[in-house]
């Protein structure tokens, strides 16, 4: 990020406009809209304003502006003024004001984000100047995803903070004071365009921190979420966990939980990790109980964000059982599991019509586990085996399906980091299973093996490139 996103106070003085032609009078409509006080040096001395509206904030200047005096000037805005612009651009930046040329963020010290306006909200999107097309490409999703009444919300709660806050000097109280207006029939009175009841309902709370859910003695009652993180896309978080995300005070994350999810948390979120790391061991499944429990009886909103879903080989299990022997609040939000990722990116149908009528999802990850294992009930070719943790007991895992009867041909594949941008894999027969997994450079990795694998992108890939080399032989 090189632009930092602010916001500027229009009210603290005039914004000086350099430049001529419909470029300049686009950059006049968008700040009078805003309410800008603005100063024009027209370049082309052509102060036409062409039927603006808002005409009175703008002040016609005749002088040069190179020398004209800039006292009490907020910012500097050059829009087709062509050379007078780079000048003039030298000339604020050492005088330390804020300048734009419009197109050429090498002379800008700010530059102009796309703007979703809804009154009191307005959303700034920005590019760093890479790309207005993509800037207005997720401006028109803003758009289309905020309501159209979002602006009179937060006017509303403008109007009642002050008071509202002299009555409730927790924060975290009164953040969730806030949270219960927006989120409950009081905004949903509002975005229905109903605030004259909305603001009635408001004053209509005798015990805001009750309304807030504090306890008796004035705290807040904690919690903690269980969230399934998915294999590593953030994309692929469900809309619950983001919210959650959004709302957790403390994030307890496992080593699977990439950066760029825990980038989706509340910006003033703790994040502790608690997982194994790098072959180090982790600080044990009673510690995570505990810190868990703790969290919450001190008030927090607490999470437990773990990769792939909780449920699957996550541990999860044995954290709600935990949590409700101590009487902790909860709640489980599922995520997608390893398997499952693999099976989308790579395009493994992980069922087909005839060929594969069930799925079993096992764990390998010591040779204890391999060998706990009873392989012969997974002789059904009709069976796709999904497996974590597989990798160091791939020998373990093939030699259990050879036993059990399946084929040496079974199609098989070693899938690593999916979801992730260095997403690997392999794939071949069952039989040179422990060389496949060799062949991608580290995990973790989910191992599928059955015919199903035939389908995937990978074995079709494989395939058509010997098809091609067999041609070229031929042709030789
Ligand atoms: N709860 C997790 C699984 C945790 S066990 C889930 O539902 O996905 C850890 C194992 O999960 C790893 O050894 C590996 O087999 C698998 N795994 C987790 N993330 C993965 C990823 N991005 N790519 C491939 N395998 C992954």
């Amino acid at each position: 990020m090189r632009f930092l996103p602010v916001f500027l106070d229009l009210q603290a003085g005039p914004v000086l406009l350099v430049g001529g032609g419909e470029a300049a009078r686009t950059k006049l409509r968008l700040l009078t809209a805003a309410g800008a006080r603005i100063r024009w040096f027209a370049t082309d001395s052509n102060h036409d304003l062409g039927g603006l509206e808002n005409a009175a904030q703008i002040e016609l200047a005749e002088s040069d502006p190179l020398v004209a005096d800039l006292t009490g000037v907020i910012a500097v805005v050059c829009a087709g003024a062509g050379d007078i612009g780079l000048a003039m651009s030298m000339r604020a930046r050492a005088l330390g004001l804020p300048v734009n040329v419009m197109d050429d963020p090498s002379h800008s010290t700010f530059i102009f984000p796309a703007i979703v306006d809804r009154g009191d909200v307005v959303v700034a999107v920005g590019t760093g100047g890479a790309s207005p097309v993509v800037a207005r490409r997720v401006r028109e999703r803003i758009e289309a995803m905020l309501p159209a009444r979002i602006g009179d919300l937060a006017a509303l709660i403008g109007r009642w903070r002050k008071q509202i806050h002299g009555r409730m000097p927790e924060f975290s109280l009164r953040r969730r004071f806030w949270e219960r207006v927006v989120d409950g029939p009081i905004g949903a009175l509002v975005l229905a365009g109903r605030t004259a009841e909305a603001e009635a309902a408001l004053e209509n709370i005798g015990d805001p921190a009750a309304f807030a859910g504090a306890w008796a003695q004035g705290r807040t009652e904690g919690s903690v979420t269980l969230v399934g993180a998915g294999p590593g896309d953030p994309d692929l978080l469900t809309v619950k966990a983001l919210r959650a995300l959004q709302d957790a005070d403390v994030i307890f994350y496992d080593e699977l939980v990439t950066s760029e999810i825990l980038d989706r948390a509340r910006r003033d979120a703790s994040r502790i990790a608690v997982g194994r790391r790098a072959g180090k061991a982790g600080i044990g499944q009673y510690a995570i109980n505990k810190l868990l429990i703790d969290a919450a009886r001190s008030g927090k909103r607490a999470m437990r964000l773990k990769g792939g879903d909780g449920f699957v080989f996550g541990r999860g299990g044995e954290e709600v059982e935990a949590l409700r022997a101590a009487n902790v609040t909860f709640s489980v939000i599922p995520g997608i599991t390893a398997g499952l990722g693999a099976a989308a990116e790579f395009e493994v149908p992980l069922t087909f019509r005839r060929e594969a009528l069930g799925i079993t999802f096992l764990t390998a990850h010591r040779a204890g586990d391999a060998g706990d294992i009873d392989w012969s009930t997974l002789d059904d070719e009709k069976t796709t085996v999904v497996v974590y943790m597989g990798m160091t007991a791939a020998p373990s895992v093939r030699a259990g399906l050879l036993a059990a009867g399946r084929s040496p041909q079974t199609p098989v594949g070693v899938f690593a980091r999916v979801t992730r941008l260095d997403s690997q894999c392999a794939v071949g027969i069952l039989d040179d299973l422990p060389a496949l997994v060799d062949k991608v450079d580290g995990g973790p990795a989910i191992l599928i093996i059955g015919d199903v694998v035939a389908h995937s992108a990978p074995w079709r890939h494989q395939n058509l490139s010997h098809v091609i080399s067999g041609l070229l032989e031929a042709a030789e």
